[in-house]
């Protein structure tokens, strides 16, 4: 095999993750893969593809292109990383590569993740894999073409600390346990965490005692993202009525949902119980990113004052006794 294929396969590969298709409600990688066998392409396959935008690259030419193939000698050019953990009953990327029988991967470059950075290129080793990297001007030019994806994983990075823990079930059970008195949820729409079981979750939650309060985002807020933006509000809205109405009226009293436009900038989870107050937050970039990864930050006042007091007068702020009501904006929106 010529170096000059290998280029060859590592340019189709980046031309592949261009054509990346995404759903619009966050940032997704751009990723591109070819599998090629002594000097021809076989297949190739890019993010999204095939009409399922959440799908990965590497899983399409694999799973849906090339089916039950076995790919000894073959090499797969994937311009990202390929992925070591997925949802149940997703299968990383990794585990597919290694089915098939791969004998080499070039990779564009690690995934900024951290939940995954070399853990795919160690896993794949592991697994008696050739690995190796695209040379310096085509790494750079993925990485151009991944700067937004690159840039929010470096932030959400940044703020996840020694004590982040990684959701389960978006961490309800932690958050929503029975010592919490008193639990705030801050989101842009809520439409992730309604989908998750949310609030079959926190009817339970309120029947005993607990108070929660939801805030979310604006209308105004929300249409000015997209309009897909704008219609997963409407559907929340919605939803949140129809539970509401179905709440027995000792735990309606217990729910508080109000508006403000300052809670776009926060996505978070809150508990506050008696003896210790912590706070669970989300960072946004956090839940904007595969959901799969989800990353929760505990911050424990005792051990971080000033960004716990800080989060807090956030939460004053958008909660203010002016903060629009559930029933205004229903009504706003002519949701009866
Ligand atoms: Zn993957």
């Amino acid at each position: 095999m010529t170096e000059q294929f290998d280029l060859e396969c590592m340019r189709f590969a980046i031309k592949e993750a261009r054509r990346s298709v995404h759903k619009a409600d966050r940032v997704h990688p751009q990723v591109g893969a070819v599998v090629a066998h002594e000097g021809k392409r076989l297949a190739s396959a890019c993010h999204g593809d095939l009409g399922a935008p959440c799908d990965h690259a590497e899983f399409t030419v694999l799973e849906k292109v090339l089916e039950n193939r076995v790919l000894v000698g073959c090499t797969v050019y994937t311009t990202l990383e390929p992925c070591t953990t997925r949802n149940h009953p997703k299968y990383p990327c990794v585990g597919h590569i290694i089915g098939h029988q791969v004998s080499r991967v070039v990779i564009g470059m690690l995934d900024p993740n951290q939940a995954i950075t070399g853990k795919g290129i160690l896993q794949l080793r592991k697994a008696g894999i050739a690995v190796e990297l695209f040379p310096r001007d085509l790494m750079a030019e993925v990485e151009e073409l991944n700067r937004h994806f690159i840039r929010q994983q470096a932030a959400q990075a940044a703020i996840v600390t020694g004590t982040a823990v990684k959701g389960t079930q978006y961490g309800f059970s932690s958050i929503f346990d029975s010592s919490a008195q008193d639990c705030v949820v801050v989101a842009q729409n809520l439409r992730t965490l309604i989908s998750a079981g949310f609030l079959e979750h926190i009817g339970p939650v309120l029947e005993r005692g607990t108070k929660v309060a939801i805030v979310l985002t604006t209308f105004e807020a929300m249409s000015a993202i997209s309009e897909a933006a704008r219609d997963h509000y409407i559907e929340t809205i919605r939803d949140l009525t129809r539970f509401v109405g179905d709440l027995p009226e000792v735990s309606r009293k217990r729910l508080r949902i109000c508006f403000h436009p300052g809670a776009t900038s926060l996505s978070a989870m809150v508990r506050r119980d008696e003896h210790r107050e912590r706070m669970v937050f989300t960072p946004k970039f956090a839940t904007d990113t595969d959901p799969d990864n989800r990353v929760f930050c505990v911050v424990d006042r005792r051990d971080n004052r000033e960004i716990y007091d800080r989060l807090t007068a956030h939460l004053t702020y958008i909660m203010q006794p002016s903060a629009l009501t559930l029933e205004t904006m229903a009504k706003r929106l002519g949701i009866k």
